[in-house]
């Protein structure tokens, strides 16, 4: 099939018989329903820019085994101009949502390719033949990492709770039956099939080798559910809601009752220690962080443009303290570019002969932009102030008040009709459920920031440093 356009992408949600809830209702066909529509239509466009002339050489390269052109995401990259063609292709994407679309496909895309180097040798060549499945079918996925916990107490010694984790509870000549749950899987109603891996750090134990396993599967598979949390898409016009009528990509509870994975969907199982290893061994994380320091990026320069936009409509932009608030967003952009950069520059081969982006820069993109990204919708709010409220429905344009509003509601440097647009943008980047659910989602999609910090200590070599200070104290000259 190669790269798929946005009504093939449609089409297979529309066929798909996967089990979504939301609320009291299990959702039918995810391209129709109101909650879920926006973001549908949002995906398509994405796939349809790897049909776009303009665009289709910078979205896709050449198949290894077909010849056809497949989405650029996919790409084993194994030299420093094929990291950067990937690097432009998610630009692309991203720039298309502002960076509000966190999970585009590029995200786990990315993942997929990083994680077939290292196969429990049980299951042969199973994650190297999805690679190659996921690759040519042009899959849009979701991965879920983390159990639900009931006792965090327990994660920290290595043991999630093990009546609601996810766990095999048996296993046949078709493959190993699962029951329990995974939080969350972003996108999961969007999505053709979720990647299930491990991610907490297992205690080596006989009671953790049930919970050790990564596998992938369709989400429309008998025995699963994908549970919603309520939409933020409020309403359809794009006025109103610009970002969650187009860009609402929802987050599920994952629940497995006694579902069958096949054996050839299994990569890993029963090794606690081998699926600690996973992340670290595969290298796969800094492939995703570097689609995520482009998505930081984008969005960056997406929440700076509208702090500059406010500024200027507003009048305020020769005030001191106003372009100090605008000059730190313009610096948090400029820390993001100068890491992207630097982890490109610093590319190596890794041990899988993998051209793989220098960790370090981008460690430290991951881990400053959950404090930069609210930070900078603070600014938004500071510099918009009551500006965030005056902003009446689209429709009160064509009301007996409009005229009220075009008297009262116009800006030193813009239209009452062009102010309210502004702000009914600013407004669901800095005060929407929307708006509260990005910065959520900085705070904690990576993981917990607490334990990342924690990770970047432990691993940061010190030594050099310590020594350094050693030899200074010990200088007489
Ligand atoms: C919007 C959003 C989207 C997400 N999307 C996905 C997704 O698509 N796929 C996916 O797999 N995951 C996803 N996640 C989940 C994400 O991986 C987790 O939120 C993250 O790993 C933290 O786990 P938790 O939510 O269970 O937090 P908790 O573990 O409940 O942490 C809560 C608090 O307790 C503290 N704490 C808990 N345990 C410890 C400990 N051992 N040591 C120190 N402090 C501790 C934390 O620091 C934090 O302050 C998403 C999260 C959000 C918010």
């Amino acid at each position: 099939m190669g790269a798929r356009t946005g009504s093939e992408y449609l089409k297979g949600l529309q066929q798909s018989d996967a089990e979504i809830w939301l609320g009291d209702e299990r959702i039918e066909d995810v391209t129709a329903h109101p909650a879920l529509r926006g973001c549908a239509q949002s995906m398509a466009h994405l796939y349809d820019m790897q049909h776009d002339p303009a665009l289709r050489d910078e979205m896709t390269y050449t198949s290894p085994t077909t010849g056809d052109p497949v989405g650029l995401s996919f790409i084993t990259p194994r030299t420093h101009e094929d990291l950067l063609r990937r690097s432009a292709m998610m630009f692309h994407w991203s720039r298309f949502s502002g960076g509000m679309l966190g999970r585009s496909s590029d995200y786990i895309n990315v993942e997929i390719m990083a994680v077939y180097h290292q196969n429990d040798p049980r299951f042969g060549e199973n994650a190297r033949n999805y690679y190659d499945y996921a690759r040519e079918n042009d899959l849009c996925m979701t991965h879920t990492l983390v159990n639900p916990q009931s006792n965090r107490a327990l994660t920290a010694s290595g043991h999630p709770s093990a009546d609601v984790a996810l766990r095999i509870v048996d296993e046949n000549a078709d493959g190993m039956v699962v029951r329990g749950a995974r939080i969350l899987a972003t996108l999961g109603p969007l999505a053709d099939e979720i990647m299930v891996f491990p991610s907490t750090v297992l205690k080596a134990a006989s009671d953790t080798n049930s919970l050790a396993f990564a596998f992938t599967i369709p989400c429309a598979t008998p025995g699963m559910k994908l549970i919603c949390r309520e939409s933020l898409a409020y309403g359809e016009s794009r006025v109103d809601h610009p970002l969650s009528s187009r860009f609402e990509e929802m987050d599920t509870l994952v629940v497995f009752d006694d579902v069958l994975v096949p054996w050839d969907r299994v990569f890993l199982k029963s090794d606690p220690e081998l699926c600690s290893r996973h992340f670290p061994e595969t290298g796969c994380l800094t492939h995703m962080a570097q689609q995520v320091a482009i998505k930081n990026t984008c969005k960056t320069e997406f929440v700076l443009g509208i702090a500059c936009s406010i500024a200027e409509a507003l009048g305020s932009n020769e005030f001191q303290h106003v372009q100090e608030k605008i000059a730190e967003c313009m610096i948090n952009l400029e820390i993001m570019r100068a890491c992207l950069r630097a982890s490109e520059a610093d590319a190596k081969i890794d041990k899988w002969g993998v051209m793989a982006p220098d960790r370090a820069p981008l460690d430290a993109a991951r881990n400053i932009f959950p404090k930069m990204y609210p930070r900078m919708i603070e600014i938004l709010q500071l510099l918009s102030a009551s500006s965030l409220m005056l902003i009446p429905p689209d429709s009160a344009l064509d009301s007996p008040v409009a005229e009220d509003i075009d008297s009262y509601l116009a800006a030193a440097n813009c239209t009452a009709r062009d102010r309210i647009k502004l702000f009914r943008l600013a407004w669901d980047v800095a005060c929407s459920g929307f708006a509260g659910r990005q910065v959520l989602y900085e705070r904690f999609f990576f993981g917990d920031p607490v334990r990342m910090m924690s990770v970047l200590y432990r691993t940061y070599d010190k030594q050099p440093l310590m020594d350094r200070v050693d030899r200074f104290l010990n200088r007489d000259y």
